[in-house]
């Protein structure tokens, strides 16, 4: 009797990288890799949907939304080689999660530590959203992941859209009764077992440029997520 092969990290990145599941975002990443930006005509762009990266034995699973055009569809790992990313990965190494605090291709040695992270949809959105049909598309491998990643007791949601992602994930894995969960910077709920959920405001840079999301912000956070973490 064949036994079906038992699922992993690298299969499920296998398996995202070769995803045509969605023909809209396909094409628009395709496209972004061919036409290019002007500061980065000279690199070749990743193009292709970007898998999740980190620790796999993390406790803090830290989800986004989608890749950047010109970042994770740039470079082939998610918040890399962006603005978002500058943000996000200073205030992870600020907070102890991850090697260094710049993220900036595949190859630049960044490593973290009790962190995993992971988009909702895996491949770039024009105008950086995804549509509801596309983020369902996509569930699959986050939840994929999460079934891996056992050791998780804090998730960190970065944006309202991410949350109501994950919750819709957590729900359709029988995790959470059908309840609203309010979005809010700083806001955490108890989802039972030792799993906290927290929330940020998303690393954009609308939110960072504006002055909505400070570094002081979000370090707040990350205290509140270690706390938990240490706690146990
Ligand atoms: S968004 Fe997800 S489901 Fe859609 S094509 Fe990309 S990897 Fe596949």
């Amino acid at each position: 009797m064949t036994r079906a092969p038992r699922d992993s990290l690298s299969r499920v990145a296998a398996d995202v990288v070769a995803c045509q599941r969605c023909p809209r975002l396909r094409s628009w990443c395709r496209l972004v890799a061919e036409v290019k930006v002007k500061r980065f005509r000279d690199e070749s762009y990743w193009g292709r949907p970007v898998p999740g990266f980190g620790d796999p034995r993390a406790r803090l699973l830290v989800v986004g939304l989608a890749p950047a055009a010109h970042g994770g569809n740039r470079t082939g790992r998610v918040f890399t080689g962006d603005r978002s990313g500058d943000f996000l990965f200073a205030g992870l190494h600020r907070a102890g999660f991850a090697s260094q605090p710049t993220s900036v291709s595949r190859g630049d040695g960044l490593r973290l530590r009790d962190c995993y992270i992971a988009p909702l949809a895996r491949c770039a959105p024009p105008a950086n959203k995804p549509t509801p049909e596309e983020i369902r598309n996509c569930r699959e491998y986050l939840l994929r992941e999460w079934a891996l990643l056992t050791r998780v007791r804090a998730v960190l949601v970065l944006g309202k859209l991410a949350m109501d992602g994950f919750v819709a994930l957590l729900r359709e894995a029988g995790r959470v009764p059908r309840r609203a969960y309010a979005f809010g910077h700083g806001v955490s709920h108890d989802l039972g077992g030792g799993l906290r959920l927290f929330a940020s405001f998303h690393p954009s840079q609308q939110n960072t440029f504006t002055g909505k999301l400070t570094a002081a912000g979000f370090d707040g956070v990350l205290d509140q997520v270690r706390r938990h973490l240490g706690g146990e």
